[in-house]
């Protein structure tokens, strides 16, 4: 039988390369819904070639050949097997939830949502058993590395080190919007690059992984792999260290998320080959270059309704960034001055964290203007 599937945010990097995997796979898939904001041009083209019942988009005139649904709508319609949640920021929370209350497994691109209500996320998923597939490169690497949860003593989370690995903070600091979009190994959405330049992709990650697996942030550790080859480990109680390795394709674990448990050939370009890598090279992180590695460990371990505050804070400075109001580094900057004022509200629900997380935004705005 085919698994029913909706993307939200068909249109982004990580939803561009699902589909491409889709297609491979057409004899496995069947659409039911894309979801997209404004990029209407290549979703009406995605809905021509794939043709789901429904769509949304910002403006719903827009959509050609598909009922309009909104995100809420999609995610409770029970038509779906499974919905891959590849919007970026915090809009993917909301319809996560919704899909989860609703017993549709998850393929969860948008790592907000665990960093925003990752504890409220992932007891709703257990109660309604619900699966949630991790997206994410290295909790994909994770995810095929973990047997048995009690038997690990460490998580092993891999960082290329983005554009600045071999700069000095001064280069990073006058670094140009351009300088910062231009990852070495991955070609991402905007928000998620400039994440990567500052390394707070990857404090992001820490705090998912934390939620996903149910481990400790002291037994999270993140290792600068610049090839990007291993994905990530896991360190278990003897000793033995499996890893996950693969050439670096978003493809890959998009596939393994929305096929899982079962595997395919599916997008596979080549055959991995060790001795064409011959090399590879890994070290610590340089904590006072990427402060915001250090930021989002203290977050995640103090916990309540600080990684709220963090992920608000430091998305609006990303788009203040991108839109030339502040340079790379006022981004930590700015993080760091949102959480010394924030109010730490232990076991955030739900309305406490979208009120926090508007009311971090309104002030973040504030602070930048
Ligand atoms: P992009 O910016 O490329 O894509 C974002 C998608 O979300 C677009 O389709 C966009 O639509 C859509 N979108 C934005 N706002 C809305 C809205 N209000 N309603 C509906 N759809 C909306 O991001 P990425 O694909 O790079 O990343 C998506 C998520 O996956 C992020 O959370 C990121 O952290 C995570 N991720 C991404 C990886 C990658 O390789 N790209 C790797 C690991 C995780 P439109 O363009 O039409 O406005
Ligand atoms: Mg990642």
């Amino acid at each position: 039988m085919k698994r029913r599937i909706s993307i939200l945010g068909s249109t982004g990097s990580i939803g561009r390369q699902a589909l491409e995997v889709i297609e491979k796979l057409n004899d496995k898939f069947e659409i039911i819904a894309l979801a997209a904001g404004h990029n209407t041009d290549l979703l009406n083209e995605q809905i021509k070639k794939f043709k789901p019942k429904y769509a949304y988009a910002d403006e719903e005139s827009a959509i050609n050949s598909a009922q309009y649904m909104t995100l809420e709508e999609i995610c409770s319609n029970k038509e779906n097997d499974i919905i891959l949640v590849a919007v970026s920021g915090r809009i993917g929370l909301k319809p996560t939830i919704t899909a989860i209350k609703n017993g549709i497994d998850i393929a969860l691109a948008n790592k907000e949502t665990l960093v925003m209500a990752g504890d409220i996320v992932m007891a709703l998923a257990k109660e309604n058993g619900v699966n949630i597939i991790p997206v994410d490169s290295e909790h994909c690497a994770i995810h095929q590395c973990i047997k048995n949860i009690s038997q690990v003593e460490n998580l092993i989370i891999t960082a290329s080190g983005g554009p600045f690995l071999r700069k000095s903070i001064e280069e990073m600091k006058k670094a140009s919007v351009e300088e910062a979009l231009a990852h070495p190994r991955w070609n991402m959405g905007k928000k998620i690059t400039v994440d990567s330049a500052t390394l707070m992709n990857k404090g992001l990650e820490v705090i998912e992984a934390h939620h996903l697996f149910d481990i400790d942030y002291d037994r999270i550790k993140v290792v600068v792999h610049p090839q990007s080859i291993v994905h990530s480990a896991v360190e278990y109680v003897d000793g033995s260290v499996i890893a996950q390795l693969g050439l670096p394709s978003m493809h890959i674990p998009i596939q393994y998320a929305i096929t899982y448990p079962e595997r395919y050939e599916g997008i596979k370009s080549k055959s991995f080959s060790f001795s064409e890598i011959a090399r590879l090279d890994f070290q610590a992180p340089d904590w006072d270059k990427f402060k915001a590695l250090k930021i989002a460990y203290e977050c995640g371990k103090i916990g309540g309704s600080l990684p709220v505050c963090m992920n608000a804070a430091n998305e609006e400075a990303v788009f203040a960034f991108l839109n030339g109001k502040i340079k790379l580094y006022d981004i930590i900057n700015i993080v760091e001055k949102m959480l010394e004022k924030h109010i730490i509200v232990e076991n955030p629900n739900l309305e406490d964290i979208f009120d926090i997380d508007n009311n971090v935004r309104i002030k973040t705005r504030e602070l930048i203007n």
